[in-house]
């Protein structure tokens, strides 16, 4: 057992509780990392918020990155004194994550909102050996230490700064990878990115590395909208005008080659497929709540439009997350403008934070990096 300092959410809705509990020693699969910063994701809110079936009290944290202590004697990929960016698991052995789509795995929800490990059991004990839930993404970040799957690690280079790179393993590799994996747009084709939030913001920065001719981001607030601008978008719209589909035509001209959606907004949503070309697709990156409908025009898709959902940016993180860390290098992705820093003990704040728009994406630092 190890002694770790972890932020645990009680119960649906509460705050975070930053306390000591225990962790189990990794597993021959596993390997423990000494986390050095972690970014707050929407996810991890609506877990906390008793959204997803695990249960309460549970230790949560997606988007960690840190220093590798230990591994399990069957790990290969990394070993101690390896810098990591923490991402998503899957299981390896199904038809998605053969044929190289490891975001839509079969095993998703057991493996990364379930949490325990796949097989139910959890790492995570308090010191009265009561059971917490942990194994969120299979990385449960928001401690000082993480038990990963040697599937979650992704190795990264040494001399760029944890507390940046955190976020690479969600929400901006899915920013990103919705147009550079999922869209693979044509340089000069046109983009509209619902919703300007650490997603959105990552899909504009993306579609200028593609050449994109016209980037339209939309959204409520004024301030992203001009963080936008300032990160490659060629046209922004309030969100809360109701001439979005008109107004993107005009724009465009002759329509819209592709839009993402990350407002999970069914008014938005309708919006961005009627404002597609024929040949236009529309992704839906935003978490909708399980069972939510929605009603689209049939006689349009029937012409040739694609809606279709999107999760992770259609990542094999191991390829894009360093693929994403040289476009920084180069410039060309300059992810760090979506960050500000919290200590860990101000994990409420930060998830303030993030509710109010105040920060674009949120990073907690743990040790100095
Ligand atoms: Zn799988
Ligand atoms: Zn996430």
């Amino acid at each position: 057992m190890k002694r770790i300092t972890a932020a645990v959410v009680e119960e649906a809705g509460g705050p975070f509780v930053v306390e000591d509990i225990e962790l189990a020693e990794p597993r021959p699969d596993e390997v423990l990392v000494k986390v050095s910063a972690v970014g707050i994701c929407n996810t991890d809110l609506g877990a906390a918020a008793g959204h997803y079936p695990l249960a309460l009290p549970a230790v949560l944290g997606h988007e960690g990155a840190g220093v590798v202590e230990s591994v399990g004697a069957g790990v290969t990929k990394v070993a101690p004194g390896d810098h990591v960016v923490l991402t998503f698991n899957s299981c390896g052995s199904c038809d998605s994550c053969h044929t190289g789509r490891p975001s839509y795995c079969q095993q998703i929800p057991v493996l990364n909102a379930s949490g325990t490990r796949a097989d139910g059991s959890t790492a995570y004990t308090r010191d009265t050996g009561a059971r917490l839930s942990g194994h969120f993404f299979s990385q449960s970040s928001f401690a000082t230490y993480s038990l990963a799957s040697e599937r979650n690690v992704v190795k990264v280079p040494q001399d760029l700064p944890l507390d940046l790179l955190g976020p690479l393993g969600c929400g901006i590799q899915t920013g990103a990878g919705a147009v550079l994996n999922a869209m693979r747009p044509r340089p000069g084709q046109s983009v509209a990115v619902f919703g300007a939030g650490s997603l959105g913001l990552s899909s504009v920065m993306a579609a200028r590395l593609a050449g994109c001719g016209v980037i339209v981001a939309v959204d409520l607030m004024a301030e992203r909208r001009e963080l936008a601008l300032e990160l490659g978008a060629t046209h922004v719209l309030d969100g809360a005008r109701d001439d979005l589909t008109e107004e993107l035509r005009r724009i465009t001209g002759e329509g819209l080659d592709f839009a993402v959606d990350y407002t999970s907004n069914t008014q938005v949503v309708r919006a961005a497929v009627a404002a597609l070309n024929p040949r236009g697709t529309c992704l839906l990156g935003g978490a909708a709540a399980p069972g939510k409908p929605i009603e689209l025009d049939m006689g349009l898709i029937h012409l040739g439009r694609t809606v279709r959902g999107m999760i992770e940016g259609d990542s094999v993180p191991d390829v894009f997350i360093p693929e994403l860390i040289e476009h920084y290098r180069a410039g060309r992705f300059p992810f760090d403008r979506l960050i500000s820093h919290f200590a860990f003990d101000q994990i409420n704040e930060a998830i303030k934070a993030t509710q109010s728009g105040a920060a674009v994406k949120a990073v907690l630092t743990l040790t100095e990096s």
